[in-house]
């Protein structure tokens, strides 16, 4: 049966094989940082990777096609449409980047209420998919809950972190302006993208509009100008092609299949396991602490166990909770490190539902070069010093203007010499904008494991009982009529608001369920990420985060676990785990 570890017989010599240092579950974005410090600091490490290789340059099979040459133009088709009505709702889920999403089909879930769990598992995880988008917290951001009396204060501050945000951004390599706001910290950035002529007026009216609103240039994870540790990891600038979600073969973009883990792998001290699930991570209660995981290989179904001094659980928030839960044993009968039963609790994501789109007049003898791969954005502006609204926390604002493609303003006639000269013009400018807002983490939004159904692997299926509260809906609400309001004092026509109603998940922010702070009684980790009942097994993926922010979440996962894995090798050095 699998995952029946009465099956596994494992004699010294094969427990000696299979014995690390340190244990990492999951290559994605936070459990590639994990690797490459655990390496660089000499740690015989194990990674494990639930899903296939992807090799840097040689596994991004469309990253160099053209349009024409994809059967269908880089669409899906109507079938594969609609056998994947969830992964199908995300926007870079098309025929050049589908292979590295997770089908409907493939790892079943059990949605209590609806959530769109869009997943990548592969070796890189949704480092070769995300947006890159790379806002550091504030220190508001970090004080949320204490000052406005939801979940748990936080157990660390922004300086806490910030030492380890300069360090994860300059070896990941981070574009942005310094922009000197206390609502976004500035950090170790390479040259800022440019706002285009339309942006840039934008700016400039919004801002003198509204004194308690900055406009910028968002910051990503891109090398607009690689420095000598980017061309170490053998990464070269970007070219501004935005086909990332192909994977980047410059390595314009961070993602671990580019940074983190080659750069572990030429220490010489990793090992690297793919199509192995981690079913549990194992406790020996006489030891009081973990000592390794238990393993399915995805195509044998067959388990070994493997072990270590320390474990880092980064299978991304979602997973990381259904392993700890999944983690049951006389002392933790509810899941490693549950005695509060709080795991599984507390899950937050970002609200998108609200967007716009507007055009603007004029500007016609300007276009841009590129295709840029970030977005102009305003920090915050709700509820930052103190409570201003009738609902808590706020969203921080994406926008941007473009032209609009040739065939979208072309009207009436498909023949004729002046239906052909028109298809030769960019249309007029648009303008799209949309909230990235906080959600407040509650008990009642929560997953936790299927009684009596198990996956293909004998792993009990996730319920999701995820949903927005009202809130969610005021924060909405107020975002249309301050977008529409600020699109408006711009200079925007046409201004058409929209509530796109759809399920949490969708953002790709889900955090919680595993959170830090200060009390053992109401959190599950302590200060620097480990379990309050099991101090050797660490947790800094989204599981981890106490609050969500108004920011997105990745690279505070670099930051917290570069942190994490550091203070793990110290207590280590110092015999203490
Ligand atoms: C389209 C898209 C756009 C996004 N845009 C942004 C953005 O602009 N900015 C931002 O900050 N974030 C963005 N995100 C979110 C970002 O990708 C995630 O926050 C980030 O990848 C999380 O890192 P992680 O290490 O927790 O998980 P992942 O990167 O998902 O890695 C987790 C890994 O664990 C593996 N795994 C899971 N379960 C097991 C198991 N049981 N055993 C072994 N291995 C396992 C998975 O296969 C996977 O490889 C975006 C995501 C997507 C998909």
């Amino acid at each position: 049966m699998p995952g029946d570890t009465s099956l596994i017989n494992i004699n010294s010599e094969g427990k000696k094989q299979n014995t690390f240092d340190a244990i990492v579950i999951g290559s994605g974005i936070s459990g590639g940082w994990a690797a490459k410090e655990f390496c660089e600091k000499g740690l015989k490490t194990l990674l494990l990777e639930r899903g296939r290789d992807v090799v840097h340059l040689k596994d991004y099979p469309t990253a160099t096609k053209n349009p024409w040459e994809f059967a269908h133009r880089g669409r899906l088709t109507k079938k594969e449409t609609e056998e994947n009505p969830i992964a199908g709702r995300c926007y870079a889920f098309n025929d050049t980047a589908k292979h590295f999403f997770v089908k409907d089909s493939e790892h079943p879930y059990i949605q209590e209420k609806p959530f769109d769990w869009i997943r990548g598992y592969q070796v890189g995880g949704k480092s070769l998919l995300w947006a890159r988008q790379t806002q550091r917290w504030a220190t508001y951001d970090f004080e949320g809950p204490a000052r406005d009396g939801f979940a748990v204060d936080w157990p660390i501050r922004y300086d806490d972190i910030a030492p380890w945000y300069s360090y994860v951004e300059k070896f990941a390599g981070i574009s942005g302006n310094l922009d000197g706001l206390d609502t976004l910290p500035d950090g170790e950035f390479l040259p800022p993208w440019e706002m285009n002529c339309v942006e840039k007026d934008m700016k400039q009216k919004i801002m003198a509009a509204y004194k308690d609103r900055n406009v910028i240039i968002g910051r990503c994870a891109h090398l607009t100008q690689p420095r000598e540790i980017h061309l170490q990891q053998g990464r070269q600038q970007c070219q501004a092609r935005n086909l990332c979600e192909r994977g980047c073969p410059f390595g314009g973009y961070f993602s671990s299949n580019s940074s983190t883990i080659p750069w572990a792998q030429k220490t010489g001290n990793l090992t690297m396991r793919t199509n192995a699930v981690v079913h549990s991570i194992i406790y020996d209660q006489q030891k009081g602490r973990a000592t390794g995981v238990r393993v399915i290989d995805t195509n044998t179904k067959k388990a070994t166990e493997y072990f270590a001094k320390v474990i880092f659980v980064n299978a991304a928030c979602l997973n990381s909770n259904l392993i700890l839960l999944n983690s049951k044993s006389n002392r933790f009968p509810n899941g490693l490190g549950n005695d509060n039963d709080l795991m599984g609790k507390y899950i937050a994501f970002h609200n998108y539902r609200g967007s716009m789109f507007a055009e603007m007049d004029g500007y016609l003898d300007k276009y841009y070069y590129g295709r840029r791969p970030t977005q102009v954005m305003m920090p915050n502006f709700r509820n930052v010093h103190k409570q201003e609204t009738d609902f808590l926390r706020g969203y921080t604002v994406h926008f941007g203007a473009g032209r609009m493609g040739i065939n979208q303003h072309v009207e009436g006639s498909t023949i004729g010499g002046a239906f052909k000269d028109a298809l030769c013009e960019p249309g007029g400018w648009y303008v799209s904008m949309m909230m990235q807002g906080e959600t407040i983490p509650k008990e009642s939004n929560h997953v936790r494991l299927s009684p009596d159904k198990t996956d293909a692997w004998g792993i009990p299926l996730l319920i999701t009982s995820v949903d927005y509260d009202e809130n969610d809906v005021k924060s909405m609400k107020d975002f249309l009529v301050q977008g529409e309001e600020m699109l408006h004092k711009a200079g925007c026509k046409n201004i058409s608001i929209k509530d796109s109603k759809q399920a949490p998940g969708l953002d790709i922010h889900e955090v919680g369920g595993v959170r830090m702070g200060l009390d053992p009684k109401t959190s599950l980790l302590n200060k620097w990420n480990q379990l309050h009942a099991c101090t050797n097994v660490f947790v800094t993926d989204g599981a981890c985060m106490t609050s969500t922010s108004t920011q997105n979440p990745s690279i505070t996962f670099m930051a917290l676990t570069a942190r994490a894995a550091n203070h793990a090798v110290s207590e280590l050095k110092k015999g203490n785990l």
